[in-house]
């Protein structure tokens, strides 16, 4: 290889031209004397609401929490079925857990990997009691929400959406990401779209007492200093360096989502294999998280990338269902497109700081495969 390889993510690269801004809100936070839920979170807050088109946005530590958070301020508790995806990489899963709540899994569509809204009717239909659905806008995409939605509000279910991926995403309709649902978790792990210098997370929704109760969750329960009102609150604080952090990034994130899709749309134009299964075309739907495309050979043809100098991935190799973590308890439960991919999906390289040239070396290097 004459060229170094091409990596599936660059954070050095993708915060290098904001180092200087960066470390000026940094300094704010240092000289402000506040570093834990002030002023820079109430900021941030405000405007991550505003961008997803929301009344609320409450700042918490990391996605796993906002998704448990928003699950308990929507009602649910020990022993609560909830619905669940089993193709990414437990985080709802966790967090039902978390809950005390048992995942009930239901399978994705074919290509899409998002909830089957079908699926979703079947269980609400055979399952007593479900108390919330968690969709997840797995790679960037949007599920589909409306669907899911219309079914659950008729049965008196809540919808969380999982918004970890697919921040910015929006419908026909220019509705975002986080505003289908009763509420919806996101993640600022540096690696998302929207990303901190660490970790943060943020649990959104329309209704005031929804958030009202989030807010309680992330400090202790408090409905006031000290006064721990409601069970299972929990320590989940965004600090104030991140939400400064977050407040220096946000007014870019719009145009790192049109760079992904560019790249995406290039490689849905120019790859064509028949080793290969490409995902949909990207249009505002879409934010392209991950551009994972499917293959029969998945493990020959990463070892051909690699060799080619193309870093690669698997989101994700191992369905929730199978984890050991749960010894056993769901050895009966088939999700077939679930497993199916688990075993085909596959990575390519996709964020915003690529250079033209390095998106020609990948879908030159998928040519041979
Ligand atoms: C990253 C991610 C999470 C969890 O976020 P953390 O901040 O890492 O806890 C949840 N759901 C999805 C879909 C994710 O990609």
């Amino acid at each position: 290889m004459n060229s170094q390889a091409v990596p599936v993510n660059s954070l050095l690269r993708h915060v290098a031209p904001l180092r200087e801004a960066l470390a000026q809100a940094a300094a704010g936070v240092i000289g402000s004397g506040y570093f834990v839920l002030g002023p820079a979170v109430a900021k941030f807050e405000v405007d991550f609401a505003a961008y997803c088109g929301v009344g609320h946005a409450v700042g918490v530590a990391n996605g796993t929490d906002a998704l448990e958070i928003a699950l308990k301020s929507v009602g649910v508790g020990a022993g609560d079925p909830v619905l669940v995806a089993a193709n990414a990489a437990m985080y709802g899963t966790s967090a039902v857990l978390a809950c005390g709540a048992r995942p009930v899994f239901v399978d994705v569509l074919e290509g899409e990997a998002t909830l089957d809204p079908d699926g979703v009717a079947a269980k609400l239909a055979s399952e007593a009691a479900v108390k919330a659905v968690v969709v997840t806008h797995l790679y960037g995409r949007l599920a589909h929400a409306d669907r899911i939605v219309a079914l659950c509000r008729a049965r008196g279910v809540a919808v969380v959406e999982d918004c970890a991926q697919a921040h910015g995403a929006r419908d026909a309709a220019g509705r975002r990401a986080g505003s289908f649902g009763d509420v919806a978790a996101f993640s600022f792990y540096p690696t998302k779209n929207l990303g901190a210098l660490g970790d943060g997370g943020a649990v959104v929704s329309n209704d005031a007492a929804i958030a009202g109760r989030a807010r309680q969750f992330r400090q202790y329960g408090w409905s006031g200093k000290y006064v721990n009102a409601l069970p299972g609150g929990r320590n989940s604080r965004l600090d104030e360096i991140q939400a400064a952090m977050l407040s220096v990034m946000l007014p870019h994130l719009d145009a790192w989502n049109a760079r992904r899709r560019a790249i995406a749309n290039r490689y849905g134009a120019e790859i064509s294999t028949p080793a290969l299964e490409l995902p949909p075309q990207a249009g505002d739907e879409s934010v392209a998280h991950l551009y994972v495309v499917r293959s029969n050979r998945r493990d020959e043809v990463r070892q051909a990338l690699a060799t080619a100098g193309i870093q690669t991935d698997v989101h994700y190799p191992f369905p929730d269902h199978r984890q050991p973590c749960h010894g056993g308890r769901f050895d009966a439960v088939s999700l077939p497109v679930t497993e199916r991919d688990a075993a085909r999906v596959l990575t390519l390289p996709c964020f915003p700081e690529m250079t033209d040239d390095e998106v020609t070396r990948v879908i030159h290097a998928c040519r041979p495969l």
